[in-house]
């Protein structure tokens, strides 16, 4: 992995009047590329062609001020970013698909490239939120399967090819050989809350260096364990499968706030100790059970798909900022805080 020494003199060659930010259309780059024009920062978009800038054109007030054809996710042009003065934010797309070129990329990725490695790796991530009290799933070894299980495969492919099973022998015939994680399924309701870790001041929910917003909640829809009900009173028989396809808003029952300010708290602090922190965007995968305990399955440690429902605010943001703010828009507004401060080696690696 490039060292931080070596970003923060990429950084320092950078004109700071002409700083952009740059991300792959795709995920939530329509909010990145809304929120950075309300806050003034010019945007690049990386499209892998055509027909694809001629998605983002469909919608002007998020379209990128500029277009940069490339040859896939993984030729991202590091170099040429870094020679515009351009800034990368990582979203679900990039982290999934550009690989390890992302580790060596020679241009400042807003947050910490360090929690990529965290997130990619499904035992690092149980060890982070383990550091962070969380309570996590059992995590099963094959042949001590006693309950019904999820079982995934590496990466964050939005849910795709996971399956349940309930014996060794069930994974036995469906996965045996794969380099899979079983883990213990449980049961509640769904709430992914959309967190921003801010080092650059300890104003309101003091957190680790810094501060802590809870932004937005959200839950997925996914194909088909969201619509089973139908199939059910339809008398169709379906295996659930959970392919993100969508999401929906969700708000909390008020008393359950200090619970997850005080997961988000926990998660931040544990990643300062473990790899350096996170500043910027994360959410945390939650379920909660009916005696209202959270369990953590899941850290996403950059902006995730969720906050895309709220362009324009959630019924959260509204109460942090008398203005609209969505999770876009909010990295945007950090650029520009840590650009007036001349920290903006405090949130890039
Ligand atoms: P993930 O890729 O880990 O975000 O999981 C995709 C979806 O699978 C989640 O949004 C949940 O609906 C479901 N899921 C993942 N892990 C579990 C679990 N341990 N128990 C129940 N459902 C889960």
């Amino acid at each position: 992995m490039i060292t931080k020494e070596r970003i923060l003199e990429v950084l320092s060659g950078y004109d700071s009047d002409r700083l952009c930010l740059a991300t792959v259309c795709s995920h939530t780059s329509l909010q990145i590329f809304h929120g950075a024009k309300a806050e003034g920062i010019p945007t690049i978009g990386l499209i892998t062609s055509q027909a694809q800038r001629a998605i983002y054109e469909a919608f002007p007030s998020a379209a990128p001020d500029e277009f940069i054809e490339v040859d896939g996710p993984k030729g991202i042009p590091y170099q040429e970013l870094a020679d515009r003065n351009a800034l990368l934010i990582p979203h679900g797309s990039i982290v999934e698909y550009a690989g390890r070129g992302l580790e060596d990329a020679p241009v400042p990725v807003l947050g910490n490239r360090q929690s990529l490695i965290w997130e990619r790796d499904r035992r690092k991530m149980f060890e982070w939120m383990k550091a962070a009290g969380l309570q996590t799933p059992a995590i099963l070894a094959p042949d001590k399967i006693d309950r019904p299980c999820v079982v995934k495969h590496p990466g964050a492919k939005g849910g795709r090819g996971y399956a349940i099973v309930h014996s060794p022998e069930e994974f036995e015939s469906k996965f045996g050989g794969q380099d899979v994680m079983v883990q213990e399924y449980l049961t509640g309701v769904r709430a992914y809350p959309h967190f921003f870790y801010s080092p650059l001041s300890k104003e309101g929910y003091r957190a680790a260096n810094g501060h802590l917003e809870m932004l937005s909640v959200d839950r997925r829809l996914e194909s088909n364990v969201d619509e089973s009900y139908r199939t059910q009173m339809a008398g169709v028989p379906i295996k659930p499968s959970f392919t993100v396809v969508g999401n929906e808003p969700v708000v909390m029952r008020e008393s359950l706030l200090g619970d997850l300010l005080e997961m988000g708290r926990n998660t931040t602090e544990a990643a300062e100790r473990l790899f350096g922190g996170i500043p910027g965007p994360f959410c945390l995968e939650l379920i909660v059970d009916e005696n209202l305990q959270f369990y953590c399955f899941e850290i996403s440690a950059r902006i995730v798909a969720g906050t895309n429902i709220y362009p324009e605010g959630s019924p959260y943001s509204c109460y942090v900022f008398g203005e609209p703010m969505s999770m876009g828009r909010r990295l945007a507004r950090e650029v520009n805080v840590a650009r007036e401060m001349n920290k903006l080696g405090k949130i890039v690696y």
